[in-house]
């Protein structure tokens, strides 16, 4: 498989090239060049399939001959060792529940692939690989986690000051070893923004060899397709699933697309947003109009300029009728975040963190208009790492779980950054 760059100004590369640069040299997103269909008996077979046997036959034929099958088992299996599990909420509405992995949400997944791929790739590099990476609260800790203590790797992690919740900073801050953290005086967009700019200096690049671990990625992007291809098995009924996708910078509802494109049946994807609802604002005008990012209570999806908008449009041969028929948007508000914690946890038991909760309205909005449906969300986050907004809503605290405590008690280690190139320039020429 050779992946293009959506600018078009760079060559088309293998898996390998693309997973190691991050980023195309033109600046753009990599893409497939030709989308695998996936075989006929492995869709009629998907529920006799661990999930390890799924990421292998869904992400084979997007690595080709990059990494030999008996290693790309080996890396699917560590990657998908925890359950993905559907958990029926009512009896229209089911959870994909997503935080079984180490750092208790859904980018376990994608960052795990990626940096058992990195580290396969780089295992006769002499250059030290930094993985520079802009997190919006639970990208840095799932890819913190995934390459601690991986040796010749050292990650650098912006996150935003004060806008992730104490377990977040914790998974970014607190574990030390070949993790840093940079605490950046702005918003994600700031955050991104500054790696982007990293990205395009050469210099720096000549001094350091760069690797982005953001959904940009596509060894970060892809594996995300087995979530629904999981979610697929466990279906129980004949019509498939609306599936409500809680979006910031639309890498996993990318993924689901793809996947869909690829054959896994779907009868409708809705695109949850916060108040950062600019793919929603797309999807009603067809016009793109990227905005300064808000703070909300869904913090992982305060997001203004969705990096995988160029994918989805890509996906769909940039037919504005043909996405916005299998696609709705949605923006939903902190109040009613809030009170659909509350509503659901009084009346069904299951407790919602912000980010289900958003995907949890929309898709109970769209199914009220569809009578004949049933879907899932996907519950990207335990609820335990947005206490307080979980627990204001419920009025009950959320128990932390047995493996965080240790965590929770170790000394926070970052650097505080202003929000502006240069700073982020020295801090990485040292
Ligand atoms: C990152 C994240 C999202 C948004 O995912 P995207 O792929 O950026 O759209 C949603 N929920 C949680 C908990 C997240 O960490």
């Amino acid at each position: 498989m050779h992946y293009y760059s959506l600018n078009r100004q760079s060559e088309p590369v293998d898996f390998r090239t693309a997973a190691v640069a991050g980023q195309a040299p033109d600046g753009g997103l990599y893409f497939p060049e030709t989308i695998p269909r996936f075989p006929a008996e492995f869709l009629t077979r998907l529920p006799h399939l661990t999930p390890a046997e799924l990421a292998l036959t869904v992400l084979r034929p997007y690595v080709g001959s990059a990494i030999a099958e008996p290693e790309l088992a080996r890396i699917c299996a560590e990657t998908v060792d925890f359950p993905l599990p559907v958990v029926p909420v009512t009896d229209r509405i089911s959870a994909l529940e997503l935080f079984h992995g180490p750092t208790l949400a859904f980018k376990d997944v994608g960052a795990r692939f990626m940096s058992r791929c990195l580290g396969y790739f780089s295992r006769h590099e002499t250059r030290p690989v930094t993985v520079l990476v802009a997190t919006s609260g639970d990208t840095g800790g799932a890819v913190a986690s995934g390459f601690l203590g991986v040796p010749g790797v050292e990650v650098v992690i912006l996150y935003p000051q004060g806008r992730v919740s104490p377990v977040q900073e914790q998974q970014l801050t607190a574990l030390g070893q070949n993790i840093r953290a940079l605490e950046v005086r702005g918003n994600f967009d700031d955050c991104q923004r500054l790696v982007k700019q990293a990205f395009r200096d050469d210099a720096l690049r000549q001094r350091r060899q760069l690797t982005s671990a953001n959904s940009i990625n596509v060894a970060r992007w892809l594996p995300q397709q087995v979530y629904y291809v999981a979610a697929l098995a466990q279906w129980p009924h004949a019509q498939p699933p609306v599936v409500a996708v809680p979006s910031g910078n639309f890498g996993n509802l990318c993924a689901g697309l793809l996947a869909y494109a690829s054959g896994l049946p779907v009868t409708h994807f809705v695109a949850a947003c916060n108040q950062n609802n600019t793919v929603p604002r797309y999807l009603q005008s067809g016009h793109y109009a990227a905005q300064p990012a808000v703070a909300t209570l869904s913090n992982a999806m305060d997001v203004g300029d969705p990096s995988n908008f160029g994918r989805m449009l890509e996906l769909f041969g940039h037919q504005y009728p043909v996405l916005r028929k299998l696609l709705s948007g949605y923006t939903v508000s902190d109040a009613d975040t809030t009170a659909t914690i509350a509503r659901v946890s009084q009346e069904t038991g299951y407790v919602l963190d912000p980010h289900g909760a958003v995907a949890y309205f929309a898709l109970e909005d769209y199914l009220r208009h569809h009578p004949a449906q049933r879907g899932l969300f996907l519950e990207t986050a335990h609820p335990v790492k947005f206490p307080e907004a979980v627990e204001a809503a419920t009025g009950q605290p959320v128990p932390l779980p047995a493996e965080l405590v240790d965590l929770m008690s170790r000394p926070k280690q970052s650097t505080l950054l202003e929000p502006e190139y240069e700073a982020l320039r020295a801090y990485l020429w040292e």
